[in-house]
């Protein structure tokens, strides 16, 4: 391995052992997941949470909560039960999305559940017809999508929210949400990710690429493509496999929340940078003045300068240590 991988590796396995994961994953939606015992609350329960997960994680997890508590303490139950389900979301609403939305994605599911045993049966019948990931993933979102009459009811063409509740991966976006709701489930139990569908091999996992993980990315080298597509997500993919080919979507939970904490410039900023785990490799540091770097202090080249922009730094600083 080259010196330059071999330090990447070294960088990015420091940031997943370092990341604290119990507190990580309370501040994420993945976090109610892992409030249900059973494996089929679980896939519905996973479903619901990375669909919705777009926009501001608070929000995010305050919908989540508000929906989980109308359907009661098994999703799957309620789920058996059409008009149920239709009344105890009614009036639930999140971005473009609502509680009719919703209420056809989880009967959706269930019904798929109940068909084949669990969505991961359904999914995997779908990976064993052949072609690639994205084609099983569009037959299974498909497949959802038809059971629970999520897009095709009346009226349902004049809104977004159905479309983009559950996309059609062959579209043009990355798919993020529907990624991570494959790597939550696939991945191997770590306290995060839940191992449910282990008839489905992680190295055939994408990465799902939201806004940090682009950024932390092409500031790690392992894309410089400007969009959130799917070839993105295969781009950054391949990089990672280059450390774990079987299973290289490991390092995105703990990566995702170091750009999350970092608030990411994704240019050298002395103040948001600081503390940031993959600094040493980051192509915005690394390219520091050797006389900087022997110092051990790394002076930005871009920094803002003069007595404003030191009285504004000063203010970021003290801000970020009044959070901790
Ligand atoms: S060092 Fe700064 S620019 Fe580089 S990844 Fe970390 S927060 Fe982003």
């Amino acid at each position: 391995m080259a010196a330059g991988d071999a330090a990447l590796k070294r960088t990015l396995d420091a940031v997943r052992s370092r990341c604290d994961v119990a507190a990580r994953r309370a501040s994420d939606p993945v976090g109610f997941v892992h409030g249900y015992a059973d494996p089929l609350d679980q896939e519905l329960v996973a479903l619901l949470a990375s669909s919705i997960a777009f926009g501001n994680v608070k929000t995010i997890r305050a919908k989540l909560g508000d929906a989980l508590r109308r359907l009661g303490p098994s999703p799957r139950l309620a789920a058996d039960d059409a008009l149920l389900v239709f009344q105890r979301l009614d009036g639930w609403v999140h971005r473009v999305f609502r509680g009719e939305d919703l209420a056809r994605l989880l009967i959706g599911a269930r019904r798929l559940q109940r068909a084949h045993g669990s969505l991961g049966a359904r999914f995997e019948d779908d990976l064993a017809k052949g072609g690639s990931l994205r084609e099983a993933l569009a037959r299974f979102t498909t497949a959802i999508r038809d059971a629970g009459g999520l897009g095709s009811s009346p009226g349902s063409a004049l809104r977004r929210g159905p479309a983009h509740l559950l996309p059609d991966p062959r579209g043009a976006s990355g798919s993020k949400r529907l990624l991570l709701f494959l790597r939550w489930m696939v991945r191997p139990a770590d306290g995060v990710d839940l191992g449910l569908w282990s008839g489905v091999a992680p190295a055939v996992l994408l990465c799902p690429v939201d806004t940090h993980i682009h950024k932390l990315s092409r500031n790690l080298g392992l894309t410089r493509r400007a969009d959130l597509s799917w070839e993105t997500a295969e781009e950054i993919t391949r990089g990672l496999a280059r450390f774990d080919p079987a299973d290289p979507v490991k390092y995105d939970f703990s990566l995702c929340h170091l750009g999350m904490l970092q608030r990411c410039p994704s240019r050298r900023d002395a103040s948001r940078c600081e503390g940031c785990g993959v600094m040493p490799v980051c192509r915005h540091w690394s390219r520091a003045p050797a006389k900087a770097v022997r110092a051990g202090e790394p002076k930005p080249r871009n920094m803002p300068r003069g007595p404003a922009a030191r009285g504004a730094r000063v203010e970021r600083v003290s801000a970020r240590a009044v959070r901790r």
